[in-house]
């Protein structure tokens, strides 16, 4: 192997939160014993998260500081955001929505969103949240598949994205606007936050009860809504503490935006039940900033992502070396492949490597990591957390055979673990397809080593994840053919350095157009227009005609390996088993 181990040194491996013992003998019942619950065995994530730290005398503790792009700072305790988020649960009620209806929020890392995801929870709502960058289509196409009841966002967003067709959306009654003014039929948060009551017992919900909807890109056909469920919150305390050392007081900074699962569950769910104290940062990636917040604010546990450590990797070591990082505990990524490289340049950097860990929207939370009390080898995501059965499989029919160490597969996971995804929203079938031979398939594929080591090799299906967004082609080649010269799109993701992976679009155009660098920018800004600049092509590429396959279908994979000079192989047999 290229890469040496990195062994952890005996006080670290010493101090690690999830010892060999806890690993023995966890089941998944001694996580929910972590949470504190309601009478009768009920529960509700934001009790966990706020309310019970508050009743057991930890209100004045501090629960998050934010940090506004221009360096405003504003710090809550447990007690603040339990008040904040009971006003907010009374403003919904206020406005007649109850038990089981759909909030969305649309927003960047701003104090409300944290406080509407929280005030939603507790009202016994549904929290739906939405990437702030995703242009109107992405956006509308979610709110209606998930039937919003209500949406929290900014003046500039709701003008921008949401004006224009919010009245033709039936379930839509109430849109909330940050700040002390709305627009014509919108409610101003900041007045409605300033008049409602304090205090809202949160409502008891059963752990089966539907709590997140978070959007995820499928390779065909239209985003998926994956719904998961208050019991998750067990799986969020459980992974919290192990796989990211979570401890009360401890300074924990995750970097995602809660656009993303990552932002929810590891940025708001579990360091709040934890007891931690964390930071949030309205900014974008920043690499100065970025040093300076975490020597300053005195973070022990960072939690972020292969893009952003490959940016600091490229401005190079001389520009840490400014930075006291002695506070840093733990460092962890998720999202993408971690190169290799990147986990020996923190160890050298920060004095401790990143410790890779895997996971997706569907899983709700943490299921294969690096933890602190183990042997790192550089590149791979590490072994499954305790109440975690993985497997590589292959597909082989209708049947699956299980691999051995070595060999490359689908990487599938023994269901049952409290934060799986209960369905995908009006789509039985498609969920269905997820699951065979009792395990549930991922999509991805991977390696087990001889010494129960998971590597990451690719994604079994199309999808693109590009700076850690994951993004389906079908939805970004919709909007192209959208546009009055396009006359059919196929979008692939083809490697990039800093991004891991960036979007490629190939078109054929209607009669009557000719490829030029003005189309070319006419299309690639209308992309830009209606889907954002995250999940638009960064490259319009003109085709006189696309490769399908016998049954009509693109073949994006055979596009991706003749741009790449790969053996073409047998890629009709991988288009057919597309889902
Ligand atoms: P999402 O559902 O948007 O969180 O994306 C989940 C997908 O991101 C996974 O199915 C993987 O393809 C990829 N992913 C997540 N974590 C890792 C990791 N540590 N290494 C490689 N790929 C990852």
């Amino acid at each position: 192997m290229a890469f040496e181990t990195i062994t952890k040194p005996d006080d670290v491996r010493a101090s690690a939160v999830l010892t060999e013992e806890i690993r023995a003998r966890f089941v998944w019942d001694d996580a929910r014993a972590m949470l504190d619950g309601l009478p009768t065995g009920k529960l509700n994530i934001a009790h966990e998260a706020l309310d019970r730290h508050v009743t057991a005398g930890h209100g004045d503790d501090a629960a998050m500081t934010w940090i506004g792009k221009e360096g405003a700072r504003r710090a809550f305790t447990y007690a603040n955001l339990a008040d904040q988020t009971a006003r907010f649960a009374n403003v919904l009620r206020a406005h007649g929505l109850g038990r089981g209806d759909r909030v969305f929020g649309l927003m960047g890392r701003e104090v409300e969103l944290y406080v509407a995801a929280l005030g939603t929870l507790k009202a016994g709502m549904v929290f739906s949240p939405l990437f702030s960058a995703f242009g109107p289509e992405p956006i509308r196409t979610r709110m209606e598949i998930g039937a919003a009841n209500a949406l929290v966002t900014t003046a500039a967003i709701y003008r921008r994205k949401i004006a224009a067709w919010w009245r033709d959306l039936p379930s839509l009654k109430l849109i909330l606007i940050v700040g002390d003014e709305a627009p014509e039929d919108c409610v101003a948060l900041g007045p409605a936050m300033a008049a409602a009551c304090g205090e809202f017992a949160p409502v008891p919900m059963d752990a089966e009860d539907m709590a997140l909807i978070h959007f995820t890109s499928g390779t065909t056909g239209r985003p998926k809504g994956a719904v998961h469920v208050h019991g998750a919150v067990a799986t969020h305390a459980a992974t919290g503490r192990y796989a990211l050392e979570m401890e009360p007081g401890l300074r924990y900074w995750c970097t995602a935006d809660p656009g993303w699962v990552t932002g929810t569950s590891y940025g708001i769910i579990a360091p709040l039940v934890n007891r931690v104290h964390m930071l949030v940062d309205e900014a974008e990636f920043d690499l100065d900033r970025w040093y300076r917040l975490l020597q300053e604010e005195r973070i022990a546990v960072w939690y972020t992502a292969p893009t952003a450590i490959r940016m600091m990797m490229r401005a190079g070591e001389e520009a840490a070396k400014p930075y006291d990082f002695s506070a840093l505990r733990f460092l962890a990524s998720v999202g993408e492949p971690l190169n290799p490289e990147a986990v020996v340049w923190a160890n050298r950097v920060f004095g401790r490597p990143f410790h890779d860990n895997w996971w997706q929207t569907e899983t709700g939370g943490i299921v294969i990591a690096n933890t602190q009390g183990m042997d790192i080898q550089p590149g791979s995501m590490g072994k499954p957390l305790p109440g975690q059965v993985a497997g590589i499989v292959a597909r082989e029919g209708e049947a699956l055979r299980e691999m051995g160490a070595g060999e490359i597969g689908e990487l599938a996971l023994r269901p049952g673990w409290p934060s799986m995804m209960r369905g995908y929203l009006h789509e039985q079938a498609r969920y269905e397809k997820c699951f065979a031979g009792g395990w549930y398939l991922t999509g991805d594929l991977a390696m087990r080593d001889g010494d129960g080591y998971y590597w990451f090799v690719g994604r079994a299906d199309d999808l693109i994840k590009t700076s850690g967004h994951l993004i389906g082609p079908f939805e970004v080649e919709s909007a192209l053919i959208e546009h009055e010269a396009v006359a059919e799109a196929a979008v692939i993701g083809l490697p990039d350095e800093t991004a891991g992976e960036v979007v490629r679009a190939y078109v054929c155009l209607n009669p009557g157009f000719e490829p030029s660098d003005e189309l070319e920018k006419s299309i690639r800004g209308h992309a830009r227009k209606l889907l954002g600049p995250t999940v638009a092509p960064r490259e319009v590429v003109f085709r006189h005609s696309l490769p399908r396959t016998r049954s009509g279908k693109i073949m994006r994979r055979l596009l991706k390996a003749r741009e790449l000079g790969l053996p073409e192989g047998d890629i009709s047999t991988l288009e057919a088993d597309e889902t």
